[in-house]
């Protein structure tokens, strides 16, 4: 028996409980992970309290992160005892998740637990902060450089956001946070955000071309946010979007792209390629400054993961939530 979030279907309403479950209702795939620790990102917590249709198959376990041992395998992948960790791969959408004692779970989607990373840490980092560095790499793709002027992370109190300044601030850039949180101020600022603005100036629509001023974005924000982002980049500017923390439309004009020669880049975890995955976990060891995770994430209770997923939607929580699921 494990105890697992497990979602249910009934009519149009959909229902998360704790539950236990037995070993052998697991989905059959060659690799059975002993979960010691999941997150909840906000794609989680759309799932679990049913307010988005994230979930595409009933019944599911939610969890879109997991890290943790091997307890059983047939791929010549791993073998028992390796310790692991999984991002992505629509786990909580239409594989069974991350939020659960025991998963069982394709090996192509597992990468191995990088040296640096305590299984907490790995899910601090979790989908938000592998997010950050995938949207960092097509930055510098674009030949994005700290020289080339001020860089702009929208959503900068969210898991992505707050791991995009960390990152950025550790490889030199000048950084400004937008946030509609300006109480957090001190906390971005320990990030490395130089400067800190108020999301509201990008919240409305805008013009088709507004002043010139950001180098380089990264958005975890979408709709008007987005294009206004677009509007204020620099001559030959880059944005990577990432998310849609504001909504999933794109309000926006040709005129930055045509006038002014900018790049919308688009950044997909979730089904992104192994060879690229690596990369991204390989620079997260590289550039990440550990102590910055002690900053960012706050560990709580398997229970409270229900709790968690309405107090972030209600834009409550600062930065990642790593669920201690061996507790
Ligand atoms: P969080 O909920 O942790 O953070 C989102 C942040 O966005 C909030 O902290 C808040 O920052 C800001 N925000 C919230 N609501 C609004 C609003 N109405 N208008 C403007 N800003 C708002 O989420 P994550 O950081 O985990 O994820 C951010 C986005 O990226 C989500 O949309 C998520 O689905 C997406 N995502 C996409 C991935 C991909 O593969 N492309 C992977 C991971 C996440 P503040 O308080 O500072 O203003």
């Amino acid at each position: 028996m494990f105890n697992a979030w497990f979602i249910t279907k009934t009519g149009n309403d959909s229902r998360a409980s704790l539950l236990q479950m037995k070993e052998e209702e697991l989905p059959e795939e060659a690799v059975t992970v002993r979960v010691s620790h999941s997150a909840i990102n906000y794609k989680d917590a759309l799932a679990l309290t049913g307010t988005a249709p994230i979930v595409r198959r009933f019944p599911m376990i939610p969890g879109s992160d997991l890290a943790g041992i091997v307890e059983a395998s047939s791929s010549p992948l791993f073998e028992v005892g390796d310790k692991v960790v999984l991002n992505g791969w629509e786990l909580g959408e239409t594989h069974w998740g991350g939020l659960s004692e025991l998963a069982r779970v394709k090996a192509e989607w597992l990468i191995k637990l990088p040296d640096q990373f305590t299984f907490a840490q790995s899910m601090a980092i979790g989908t938000a902060g592998y997010t950050a560095m995938l949207a960092i790499l097509s930055l510098e793709k674009q030949g994005v450089v700290p020289d080339t002027g001020e860089i702009l992370v929208t959503g900068a109190n969210g898991g992505v956001g707050g791991f995009a300044i960390a990152l950025l601030a550790k490889l030199g850039y000048h950084v400004v946070a937008s946030t509609g949180r300006p109480e957090e101020s001190d906390y971005l600022k320990a990030l490395g955000a130089q400067e800190i603005v108020d999301r509201a100036q990008f919240s409305s629509p805008g013009k088709a071309l507004a002043k010139e001023r950001w180098a380089a974005a990264i958005d975890n924000v979408g709709s008007h946010t987005l294009a206004n982002v677009c509007a204020s980049l620099r001559r030959g500017g880059v944005v990577a979007a990432c998310g849609m923390a504001q909504g999933i439309d794109f309000p926006g004009t040709v005129a930055p792209f045509i006038i002014r020669g900018i790049t919308l880049v688009g950044v997909d975890s979730v089904l992104c390629p192994m060879p690229q995955r690596l990369v991204a976990w390989s620079r997260l060891a590289k550039d990440l400054d550990p102590t910055v995770l002690e900053r960012i994430a706050t560990q709580r209770p398997f229970s409270s993961a229900m709790n968690i997923a309405r107090e972030l939607l209600a834009g409550r929580i600062r930065g990642r939530i790593v669920i201690d699921v061996a507790g």
